[in-house]
């Protein structure tokens, strides 16, 4: 992976080209390479040796405390010393001012490493980064320095029992705290009642206190909520109470943990359901627990999805990094495990000794649709993150199309290698047979630790309707022309290039059809008949894009730079596989989507 990781950072995207922008001018490639190594040792030293023990040593609840291995414990001390947290903040506030794309490759060694016990990480640097961005300085100052220093650690706390996909039914209350309630410096003091469910890292003793982000709704003039997710704000809500120079008071806010949830997998993270001001720690002898506002009241969401794009890229690449982690492993079996004799003209020799089984070519499938998943999800969620440092650090022109193509291929950086790495884990198990099936080797639960990224951060068929019904037509569908262009131009290089032009032919007769049938689901300007299909039409996009995708890491990997031989052939024969097995499947999704298939529309709830 390591090689791969470098070829993709240095000869594809060319990263080093960022040390150019004066965000970045006291960085090297150096010092580049050396974050990468740091990450990739800690992972291999305190993360993956404890991955299968955070699954079988399922975070406990015994009614007072949460017990998790101290694998666990020293792990995240592992990683808070090393900087991570703060790795893309300023350097004056304790950060190291790397790239998005550089911290993103970084984390990477975590998610194949652990990808539970990084969950707390994860969410920690995104709600400090989200109080960097939202928070007034004393927020600042209090709550997300001491999370990118790892005193605390935080949650994102959104999803209620009757509230996942529709956030607008939201109904966690927040009511100022008393007629001074403005005047608290921590920011205008609420107190808050309500159920939040499915929270990551919502209870743990890893740190001396948990920073919850909570959204919630304040009631308007007449005392009811205002409907919708306009009615929707941010509180930081912690654990426990603290002031204005972050010392713990001593009193514990109205924070209690009802219960945890028992997952498939990620159960390294502990889930919880947090209940929110019921009375079971009063603060000054009333219910209710006590939260800061954040921003405007009614931004809530706005502040939430401010980091969005980071957080999206993350799950991908944390789907990404699993179907990865899979791979290798069934690779590993295949060279090793031998069964069955080749099929000659003269039929099997039973007198030969057994092969290798990858010498078969049905296993040789099964490695290489991984192969072609696994490195095309890392191409994907790479690019995006490149797009995230030209935006933020780009000329004018260059960010806003980085901004724009950014909002069009979000929903495949999350979505894509959520289905397709974790089809990749599928595949491994298939690879080592049964013993695949069984708890002695990791590629069990690689597949149940993926299962999750499929719902969280935005359910696929949420991702779906987003991409159809908003992102390809917003502003006239610019992002899906501007993706169009960017895809012509690797057609055009790689036209004339032997071995390449008939994929970029494909390609071509790919990027047309998925216009074409763009088109024809709006073409009747209905909404029910273009979204009924929404998720076919994802599938379809994410696969011409990862086409795309390939054929320009294939046309990098040609170059001297990159002169590995067997790489390069690995890289070339991916892109082959993928345009030979994968990007045809496109026909049968368009096909549904371009007529606008009713079936669904038309089903009743009675027929099932
Ligand atoms: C392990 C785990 C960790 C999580 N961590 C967090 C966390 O830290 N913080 C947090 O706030 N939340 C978290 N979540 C919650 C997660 O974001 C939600 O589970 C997710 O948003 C889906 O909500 P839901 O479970 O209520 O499913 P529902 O919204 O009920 O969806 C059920 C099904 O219906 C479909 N559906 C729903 N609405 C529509 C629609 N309008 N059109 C088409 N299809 C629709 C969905 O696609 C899905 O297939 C976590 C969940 C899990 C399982």
């Amino acid at each position: 992976m390591r090689q791969t990781l470098d070829f993709l950072l240095q000869d594809w995207l060319g990263v080093a080209s960022l040390l150019s922008r004066p965000r970045f001018a006291d960085h090297s490639a150096e010092i580049f390479a050396s974050v990468l190594d740091t990450c990739e040792r800690i992972a291999r030293d305190k993360f993956a040796p404890f991955n299968r023990l955070s699954d079988t040593q399922e975070p406990h609840f015994d009614g007072e405390r949460v017990h998790l291995p101290q694998a666990t414990h020293e792990a995240m001390a592992a990683y808070v010393d090393s900087g991570m947290l703060a790795a893309a903040q300023d350097v004056d506030v304790g950060g190291m001012q790397l790239p998005c794309v550089i911290e993103m490759a970084a984390n990477a060694f975590f998610s194949k490493a652990s990808v539970a016990m990084g969950g707390y990480a994860m969410l920690t640097s995104g709600n400090a980064s989200l109080l960097m961005a939202h928070g007034t300085p004393l927020q600042r100052e209090v709550f997300a320095k001491n999370q990118f220093s790892g005193r605390w650690f935080g949650t994102m706390c959104l999803s209620e029992p009757q509230a996942g996909s529709s956030l607008s039914d939201v109904a966690t209350r927040a009511v100022p705290d008393g007629d001074g309630f403005e005047a608290d410096p921590l920011g205008p003091r609420y107190r808050l009642r309500g159920n939040k469910m499915w929270i990551s890292a919502g209870e743990h003793e890893i740190t001396e206190n948990i920073i919850h982000l909570v959204l919630a709704k304040i009631p308007g003039p007449e005392g009811k909520p205002v409907a919708g997710t306009r009615g929707i704000s941010l509180f930081i809500v912690p654990k426990k109470l603290v002031d204005e120079r972050g010392a713990l008071t001593g009193q514990r806010n109205d924070v209690a943990l009802a219960g945890l949830n028992h997952k498939l997998g990620y159960r390294g993270t502990t889930n919880t359901l947090l209940n929110f001001g019921e009375g079971k720690y009063p603060v000054a002898g009333r219910a209710g627990a006590i939260g800061y506002l954040v921003g405007q009241p009614g931004h809530g969401l706005r502040c939430m999805f401010h980091m969005m794009n980071e957080a999206r890229i993350g799950v991908g690449l944390g789907a990404v990094m699993l179907g990865y982690a899979g791979y290798e492993v069934s690779l590993d079996y295949a060279k090793q495990r031998a069964q069955g004799r080749p099929m000659t003209g003269g039929g099997k020799d039973p007198t030969q000794p057994p092969v290798p089984i990858i010498e078969h070519a049905d296993v040789r499938r099964m490695l290489l649709a991984q192969k072609s998943y696994v490195e095309g999800g890392l191409a994907l969620e790479l690019y995006c993150a490149r797009l995230v440092d030209e935006l933020a650090t780009g000329a004018p022109d260059a960010a806003r199309e980085a901004g724009t193509l950014l909002e069009v291929l979000t929903p495949i950086a999350k979505s894509w290698p959520s289905e397709w790495c974790l089809e990749a884990n599928s595949l491994a198990i298939q690879v080592l047979g049964g013993y695949g099936y069984t708890r002695d080797f990791m590629v069990e639960q690689y597949w149940r630790d993926n299962r999750l990224n499929m719902i969280h951060e935005g359910t696929h068929g949420i991702q779906a309707l987003d991409l159809l019904g908003r992102k390809v037509v917003m502003d006239g569908g610019a992002g899906l022309q501007l993706l169009a262009r960017r895809i012509g131009a690797t057609i055009e290089r790689a036209g004339h290039v032997e071995g390449l032009a008939v994929p970029a032919n494909e390609l071509a007769a790919a990027l047309q059809k998925l216009g074409a049938a763009t088109k024809a689901a709006w073409a009747s300007g209905v909404p029910e008949e273009a979204l009924a299909n929404a998720t076919p039409y994802l599938q379809a996009f994410g696969h011409v894009v990862l086409a795309w995708l390939w054929l320009d890491v294939a046309l990098a990997a040609r170059r001297p730079a990159a002169a590995d031989a067997s790489f390069g052939a690995g890289k070339h024969a991916a892109m082959r596989y993928f345009y030979a097995y994968e990007l045809p499947k496109i026909d049968a999704w368009l096909g549904v989507v371009s007529r606008r298939e009713v079936l669904l529309r038309e089903m009743h709830d009675d027929w099932f």
